[in-house]
């Protein structure tokens, strides 16, 4: 006897900012493929579209506001959550017909809103099959957030406003939550939350167990447990840290990253270095000693990649600050910078700071901070030359008329999406995303390098 499953209802999702909405919008997508709903590739499908809003910059906002409008156009039947949903009168007095607007991280309240749209086809089959969780990212690398919001109040940053303060992940869930992801294929965890070395302050660091040990809610033992990891064929996955701030306990993981238990790769948003800025901006682990602990951090891990992200023409800065940051920026030669101008957020202390800098300035000082980190970048990809590095594979392209076949991967000392890559020429037909191959490098430019499989 066959038994007829009811179709599913589908569920479009469109998902707008940061890796960690994207997050966000796996754990919604995971949860209502639990209660039997489907996803829907395109509009037309769905009975229902999500989408997921990024409301930290007005130019998000715009692009959040043109997401829904043409959700509404293509679909009709639309659900507004993320960082815009606590602007739901904006949202409304523009798009009345939305069915729910609900906020970052309300996951019941957007599942609940979905199941109302769009009642979930009933079945015991349906009810009882294990569902895989749903990924946004490809199958190799995984998003982990260990935290949500933030203690700290950088005048310029509204997120404590938008997801409150900083809530830690018990410990051992986000070990299962990282060994779930490892053993369903994923070769590379980005570990994220707005402020990874605070993570655990709120909970006081409570320790529990995990298998036949306890470990704490600390950033140094996450680091250490993930280190443990290991894929079905016994590699160790890349792991990497993002959003560190250089608080004192950092030093700790850098031996980890010398023995090859992290990945050596930190991300550490600096936004300045001239001191009267970073007072203005009110940022956290503001202070003088980052440059030493640069080049200590390298002498015990010659290797480590330091990433950040710097905001020029913040309110107050001035021609003596800004080349007071170029000349840190030769000093601290970091790997991977972005630059941002800085652009006034509704709802930030910053907006009411004096010294507004012209915007003729702030394209300016941004001009001249990529060529420098330009310069930079391009000096430490050209001393990579001739080196034997581990690359893991992202993208495999089809053959050319001669046969040949390239491939994208990165470095270690590339995240995806904000980094560089790695392009490999002659590649293996039988090469696939996630493998991670040892390259010999033979050339590079400004942000990537280029090399062949040694
Ligand atoms: S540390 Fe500062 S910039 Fe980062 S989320 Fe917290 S308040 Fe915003």
């Amino acid at each position: 006897m066959t038994i007829e499953l009811p179709d599913p209802k589908k569920v479009g999702m469109v998902s707008l900012g940061c890796p960690k909405a994207l997050v966000d919008s796996e754990r919604i997508l995971t949860r209502l493929r639990a209660d039997g709903y489907a996803m829907s590739p395109d509009y037309a499908g769905a009975d229902v579209v999500l989408v997921n809003t990024c409301g930290f910059l007005d130019s998000a906002k715009e692009e959040s506001l043109a997401a829904i409008g043409e959700a509404i156009a293509e679909n009709g039947r639309v659900i507004v959550t993320g960082c815009m949903g606590d602007e739901a009168e904006t949202i409304r007095a523009r798009f009345p017909q939305v069915l729910a607007v609900t906020g970052a991280h309300q996951y019941e309240a957007v599942v609940e809103a979905v199941h109302e749209a769009a009642p979930p086809s009933q079945g015991p089959f349906i009810d009882l099959i294990p569902q895989p969780d749903v990924k946004l990212t490809p199958r190799h690398y995984s998003y982990l957030k260990i935290s949500e919001g933030c203690n700290h109040s950088c005048a310029f940053c509204i997120i404590p406003q938008l997801r409150g303060k900083l809530a830690s992940r018990r410990i051992d869930a986000v070990r299962r939550e990282a060994e779930k992801l490892v053993a369903a294929g994923t070769k590379e965890l980005l570990v994220i939350s707005q402020d990874t070395s605070a993570y655990g302050v709120d909970i006081r660091h409570e320790s529990r167990m995990w298998k036949d040990r306890e470990v704490r809610a600390h950033m140094t033992d996450l680091a250490r447990e993930l280190g443990q990891l290991r894929t079905a064929d016994g590699q160790a996955p890349w792991v990497r840290l993002h959003y560190v701030y250089p608080y004192p306990h950092v030093d700790a993981v850098i031996p980890l990253m010398a023995e090859g238990l992290l990945t050596p790769y930190l991300d550490i948003p600096f936004q300045h270095a001239s001191p009267n800025v970073l007072r203005a901006m009110k940022r956290p682990a503001n202070e003088a000693k980052v440059l030493e602990r640069l080049k200590s951090w390298r002498e015990i891990c010659p290797d480590i990649a330091v990433r950040s992200s710097f905001v020029v023409g913040f309110p107050g800065e001035t021609e003596a600050d800004f080349q007071y940051l170029l000349d840190w920026l030769d000093e601290a030669q970091l790997d991977r910078v972005g630059a941002f101008r800085f652009e006034p957020v509704a709802g930030a202390a910053a907006n009411d700071l004096p010294g507004a800098v012209p915007e003729s300035v702030k394209e300016e000082r941004y001009a001249r901070i990529m060529e420098k980190t330009a310069a930079i970048s391009a000096a430490k990809l050209q001393a990579k030359i001739g080196r034997t590095m581990p690359v893991i594979i992202d993208l495999v392209g089809e053959a050319d008329e001669d046969g040949d076949i390239g491939a994208t991967g990165r470095s270690q000392a590339d995240a995806p999406e904000i980094d560089g890559a790695v392009h490999l020429r002659d590649v293996p037909a039988n090469l696939q995303p996630g493998d991670i191959v040892s390259v010999k490098i033979e050339d590079a430019d400004e942000h990537d390098l280029f090399g062949v499989i040694a």
